[in-house]
């Protein structure tokens, strides 16, 4: 049997919105998702619009995140924000290795890996981004590159530590182009992964780990992947930039779970 979790729903910014535009957007999924409990909703501005989103959520069960940190808590490191002043700005959550930061900026399984133990140092939960390209999906190496990532950036952790760790498995193939995993190809890899957790760190541990599809995840589409019994919510970029879909694909994780 499935264990009773709460969806989670994280929507990632990405490089948009003002502070002004931020705030509207938080806004209105305060406004429409009043008082949840049964979902963890957090929203993932850019830097600068962390400390609006904040104050136009608070009062509310929703949760705000950052799209990145460094792995120290100070020092001469120009242009990082260290995971210190992601709390101090309010952060509960810190996406770490998404693939636009894998694909342009040159972050490898080691820097995850840092960050994330720097992240659970500064009680901040990190959502771990795994995921395989199109060309190793082509090649039947999915599984591989998906096990490799694990055990190089996160089964080094404890188990304190990586019962902390929320992961998102994102198909590189998958972001902003529109194109989503099948349900069935998102079931195949989450099933993977959490029988990978339960080697390392037992069944307990990998019943209740919080395992996030993301890739071009829409109103039309969350319901069937939700419903896919090892998917526990959803990481989303371009449909999060809009409160409609991005509610629409909460009410759907809500409407899986309840069904
Ligand atoms: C993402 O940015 O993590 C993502 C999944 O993007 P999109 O939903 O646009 O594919």
């Amino acid at each position: 049997m499935k264990p009773i979790k709460k969806p989670v729903i994280a929507g990632n910014w990405k490089m948009y919105k003002t502070i002004a535009e931020a705030r509207d957007l938080a806004g209105a999924v305060v406004e429409g998702f009043p008082g949840v409990r049964e979902a963890t909703i957090i929203l993932i501005p850019p830097f600068t619009a962390i400390q609006e989103v904040r104050r136009t959520v608070s009062g509310t069960e929703i949760a705000v995140g950052a799209q990145d940190v460094f792995w120290e808590a100070r020092g001469a490191f120009t242009g990082e924000i260290s995971p210190l002043q992601l709390r101090e700005a309010g952060c509960d959550f810190v996406v770490i290795g998404h693939s636009e930061r894998r694909q342009y900026f040159g972050e490898t399984d080691e820097t995850v890996r840092q960050k994330t133990l720097a992240a659970l140092d500064h009680e901040l939960i990190p959502i771990v981004c795994i995921g395989e390209t199109l060309e190793e999906r082509e090649n039947g190496q999915t599984l591989d590159r998906i096990r490799n990532q694990l055990e190089k950036s996160l089964f080094i952790l404890d188990e304190s530590g990586f019962t902390r760790v929320v992961l998102a498995y994102e198909p590189i193939w998958a972001i902003g182009t529109g194109r989503n995993a099948t349900p069935e190809q998102a079931e195949e890899v989450h099933y993977f992964i959490r029988g990978l957790i339960a080697s390392r760190y037992g069944k307990t541990v990998a019943d209740y780990a919080i395992i996030l599809y993301g890739g071009s995840v829409k109103p039309d589409n969350a319901l069937s992947l939700a419903r896919e019994k090892d998917v526990d919510g959803f990481l989303v970029g371009g449909a999060s930039l809009e409160a409609e879909s991005f509610l629409g694909i909460a009410r759907e994780a809500l409407r899986a779970v309840r069904d």
